[in-house]
């Protein structure tokens, strides 16, 4: 019985991959080269649509520790990059032309694989499936998947604020209020009219990430670009995401002229999630402007802000806890569609959902690596978010559980890179058929 998989991106590739490795056969549907998605340029299977870099090699960054993981996995990818590697300091970067032809040729001389170079429109319900169609699926598939999954339930744009380590806040200046007193669920910034003047010229005049050409800035009202409400007039954010209505600063006793709320967003409360402050700004910028809020001076970002043009599932509400559609077991969804950000994380998903196939049709128990591990933290993320807007989100040391005891910040990398290895080892030799 072969196993189907719909899309030959990084996250298709190293599922298949997996597949493989356990002697199963696969069908691995792409719909490029007869019909392209916006961003892609070539007919290889895992082309790297923008940046050449899958990020940090250090072991003591989160992404270091994925990478390490897919490498003990098997992963198509990490092999890949390391015989196409360019120099690039402490990242992994890779020559794109080289790195995709290396994994096409793989993939399409592998006896086990079929691949069938056309658009799948709708997702064959009866058979197992891995559904890895990207951030650009195509619309008619996308459209099935709406059916399947709920209208509500599959976006075709992030609106992503910035998230912020909760120890880096100053809590001297930041405090916790709901507004009108009920209760304590935020942590409030509070600005007097200089700061927040000098806060308002600094985001008008800060720089942007140009927008792809398939990308019209064509945003909803709910969730525009901090900057574009701006734009609007100089009292627009004092009456939509900064304002102070209903809030006291302890300190003075007195509301604020205006003020930005920050909500927990792991259950750890390790993060808090800016809210109402997605953002077009370059990542150095989002650094220098956010960090003259009061309280924020020496704010530590866990992800910066951004909006995309981006399919993604919300994830908490439609897959299980081994990334399959609740509503139909047999469906894994891997990469980027499944609600996670990157290249890395995309490949690292469809290792595990290749290796869950298998042992689903073997009639194994599923597996997924315990919540200390960097794919086992990625995917209880995905599945266990408190969050009631899911945005996608990169790995950090954020969406592991606490350590066990305190470590200043600088050492801490180590430590839960530590903690995860042994576990990742211990985890690995069960789940691995
Ligand atoms: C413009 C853009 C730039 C990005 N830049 C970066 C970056 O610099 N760094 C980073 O880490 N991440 C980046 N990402 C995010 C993400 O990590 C990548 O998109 C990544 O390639 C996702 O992997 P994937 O396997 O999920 O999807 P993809 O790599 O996109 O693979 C999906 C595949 O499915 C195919 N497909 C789609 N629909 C169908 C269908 N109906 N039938 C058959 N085939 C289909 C597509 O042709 C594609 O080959 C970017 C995303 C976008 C959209």
């Amino acid at each position: 019985m072969s196993i189907i998989i719909i899309g030959g991106g990084l996250a298709g590739v190293e599922a298949a991959w997996q597949i493989v490795r356990h002697g199963q056969r696969v069908i691995l549907y792409e719909m490029r080269p007869h019909k392209t998605t916006p961003a892609h340029k070539t007919s290889y299977l895992a082309e790297l649509v923008c940046s050449n870099s899958l990020r940090s090699k250090e072991i003591s960054t989160a992404v270091g520790l994925l990478k390490k993981e897919m490498h003990h996995l098997g992963s198509i990818v990490i092999e890949a990059a390391s015989k196409t590697a360019v120099p690039a300091g402490k990242a992994l970067a890779v020559d794109r032309e080289r790195f995709a032809r290396y994994i096409t040729q793989k993939i399409i001389s592998h006896p086990l694989i079929e691949i069938k170079r056309e658009e799948v429109k709708r997702i064959p319900e009866e058979q197992v499936v891995i559904l890895a169609t990207g951030p650009l699926t195509s619309d008619s598939l996308a459209e099935h998947l709406r059916e399947i999954t709920g209208q509500e339930h599959l976006h075709f744009y992030d609106a992503i604020s910035p998230i912020i380590y909760a120890d880096s806040i100053n809590m001297d200046i930041a405090f916790f209020a709901s507004r009108y007193g009920k209760g304590r669920d935020y942590i409030n910034c509070p600005l007097e009219q200089r700061q927040y003047e000098r806060f308002y010229q600094a985001l008008l005049k800060a720089e942007r990430v140009p927008l792809h050409d398939f990308e019209e800035p064509k945003y909803f009202e709910g969730c525009l670009p901090i900057e574009v409400m701006a734009e609007r007039g100089k009292d627009t954010l004092r009456f939509g995401p900064m304002k102070p209505i209903g809030i006291v600063d302890p300190r003075t006793g007195k509301q604020p002229y205006a003020v930005v709320q920050l909500r927990q967003d792991n259950k750890e409360g390790t993060l808090y999630n800016m809210v109402g402050f997605q953002t077009k700004l370059k990542w150095p910028e989002q650094k220098r402007v956010f960090r003259l809020i009061p309280g924020l001076e020496q704010a530590e970002f866990a992800r910066y802000g951004s909006i995309h043009r981006n399919t993604f599932l919300d994830a908490p509400r439609v897959l299980d806890r081994y990334l399959r559609l609740k509503r139909c077991p047999n469906i894994f969804v891997a990469g980027q569609l499944s609600g996670i950000e990157g290249y890395v994380e995309s490949a690292a998903t469809g290792i595990l959902a290749g290796l869950n196939a298998v042992r689903y049709i073997k009639n194994k128990g599923l597996v997924v690596p315990p919540p200390t591990t960097a794919l086992g933290a990625l995917v209880t993320h995905l599945t266990n978010t408190v969050s009631k807007n899911f945005q996608p989100m990169n790995i950090n040391w954020g969406l592991f559980p606490k350590l066990d005891k305190k470590a200043p910040r600088k050492e801490r990398g180590k430590l839960y890179a530590h903690r995860g290895e042994i576990d990742f080892e211990a985890w690995l030799k069960d789940a691995l058929l």
